[in-house]
């Protein structure tokens, strides 16, 4: 829930609500600690964390001998347990880098060693033969495949969110819609300087994404830089999303991991991302040119793929900083301000492994742990219509009708649901979707977003020219064009009655 952080006190504050700032207050909510998490979007996970491939890497890709190799695999092996914990879409589905040439066999070879190094489950190399039989839409050219059977897709910003929902149960607070602006070391404590407010600190986590070399120089620290490399993405109908069942690498370059094709956690396919570096931290547009190199790309390793199928596609920036690895480490300027920087790939799937790092960093630094016997680490599980059985749904709509109104058709998404997400904190549109999938599937949003406006503005009381995309500033209807226009009125005439 947004607070204004007029002037809050905190053991350990977070900087970033991205997947590393929300796995670390879920760790640190474990325990008696007061916390606080400072996020300037209007909700958590909308930074690098919503716009990824949704890959559980297989652990092979990276050096043992760096903090991406060892916590890679460290965290993919927490997800099964984790995923049933928080109750978001996982599935551990496998990873197959394919070889189309003979050049290509010592690069298998090279990351079958790393992963074995890695101590990952189960990676062998497989025959042609077996490649097309575990992926029958496999190009023919296919000649030998690295096949990571533990490799799994996750849905990202959902974990996020849950994430940071369990540890406000547990009592963290959470300043969202808040920018931190400056940082002031007064020896026993950290002042925090936001757009909203102060709040002292004895410990602060460093996990602001793109911007953590800007954080890291509040304090005068410049150990570090971050550049942006920009990938796209392009998203595909759920009619296609079993075209391929693993999660289908070519061999990597050493600047990224490749152009994909990756089942979603939720059933669709998605198709990218590209690898570009600029300076510029806010770049989110999608262009002409990566949409051709990637539609070519897939296209030779699963020739079905057709760009007809494509219903959005969406930019991701990583913070890939000047040393070629994650930074985990207290600041040479002040111990009590702890870097979470340079984040890049495989960073969502190590977050659960470098939230246990920074815990350790935490004690070393001085901060006592005493576990709390009266914490929860499950989060209360979402209702979720589309995946329930006809009796399951009965018996949801009987105890509350508005699980009847279906409201996003494309994915099934109930009011119920809807007015769920907001109990649960969402105040924005993109907030529901996030929550929810409402505006997530063929349409995009171009049946029910009027309808969820008309939703948000009737739970949270104001009125629906108030209601945002994502925040201040994406206000969507400028005035009320007609009467009724997304009035509570409009939901009932436009929802679809199941009862
Ligand atoms: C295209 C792409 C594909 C990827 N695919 C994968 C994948 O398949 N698997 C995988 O493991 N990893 C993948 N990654 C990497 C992964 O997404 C990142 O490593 C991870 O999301 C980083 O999380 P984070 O919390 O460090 O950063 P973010 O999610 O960016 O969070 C940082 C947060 O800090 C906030 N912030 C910044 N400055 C301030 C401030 N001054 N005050 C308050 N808040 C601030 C931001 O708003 C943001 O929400 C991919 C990345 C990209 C871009």
């Amino acid at each position: 829930m947004t607070k204004a952080p007029e002037l809050y006190s905190a053991d350990v504050a977070i900087i970033g609500g991205g997947i590393v700032g929300t796995a670390v207050l879920y760790e640190l909510s474990q325990y008696r600690l007061r916390l606080a998490l400072i996020e300037k979007n209007a909700e958590v996970g909308w930074g690098a964390t919503k716009a990824n491939s949704g890959i559980v890497h297989g652990g092979f890709h990276d050096d043992p001998n760096t903090w991406k190799g060892k916590l890679c695999i460290r965290g993919n092996q927490k997800f099964p347990e984790l995923a049933k914990k928080l109750d978001v879409g996982f599935r551990q589905n496998g990873i197959l880098m394919v070889a189309f040439s003979e050049e290509d066999l010592p690069v298998l070879e090279q990351h079958l060693e790393r992963g074995k190094l890695n101590q990952v489950p189960g990676i062998r190399i497989i025959s042609r033969e077996e490649a097309l039989a575990l992926e029958p839409n496999l190009s023919e050219d296919v000649i030998a495949a690295l096949y990571a059977p533990e490799g799994g897709i996750v849905n990202p910003f959902e974990m996020a969110i849950a994430f940071s929902e369990v540890a406000q149960a547990n009592g963290a607070a959470l300043f969202t819609d808040t920018t931190v602006i400056g940082l002031e070391d007064e020896s026993d404590r950290i002042r925090i300087v936001t757009d909203k407010g102060v709040i002292y600190a004895r410990y602060v986590i460093n996990a602001a994404g793109l911007y953590a070399d800007e954080v890291a120089r509040f304090v005068g620290d410049t150990s570090f830089t971050i550049t942006p490399r920009k990938g796209e993405e392009y998203l595909m109908d759920k009619r296609v999303g079993d075209l391929v069942h693993r999660t289908i690498f070519p061999t990597p370059s050493p600047k990224s991991k490749g152009i994909l094709v990756i089942p979603t956690a939720e059933g669709n396919l998605m198709i990218g991302p590209t690898a570009l570096e600029l300076p510029d931290k806010e770049a989110l547009d999608t262009t002409a040119s990566g949409f051709e190199e990637i539609v070519t790309s897939v296209r030779r390793i699963v020739p079905r793929i057709n760009s007809r199928d494509i219903i959005t596609s969406f930019v991701g920036l990583r913070a890939a900083s000047d040393r070629g690895d994650f930074i985990l480490e207290p600041s040479s300027k002040t111990p009590r301000l702890i870097h979470a920087a340079g984040i890049e790939s495989p960073g969502l799937t190590a977050a659960p492994a470098i939230a246990e790092v920074l815990t350790e960093l935490l004690v070393e630094a001085g901060l006592e742990l005493e576990e709390n016997p009266e914490a929860v680490d499950s989060r209360r599980p979402f209702p979720r219509f589309h995946a329930m059985d006809n009796e399951e749904r009965a018996k949801l709509i009987a105890s509350d009708p508005s699980f009847g109104h279906i409201i996003c058709r494309c994915e099934t998404i109930t009011e119920g649901e809807i007015v769920e997400a907001i109990k649960r904190g969402a105040r924005t549109v993109d907030g529901i979707k996030f929550r929810t999938r409402a505006g997530m599937g063929r349409c995009q949003g171009g049946f029910c977003q009027p309808l969820v406006i008309a939703i948000l503005a009737r739970e949270l009381g104001v009125d629906p020219t108030e209601i945002t995309k994502r925040g201040p500033g994406s206000e969507i209807l400028l005035e009320p064009v007609r009467k009724g226009l997304a009035s509570d009125d409009n939901v009932s005439s436009q929802k679809e009655e199941l009862v």
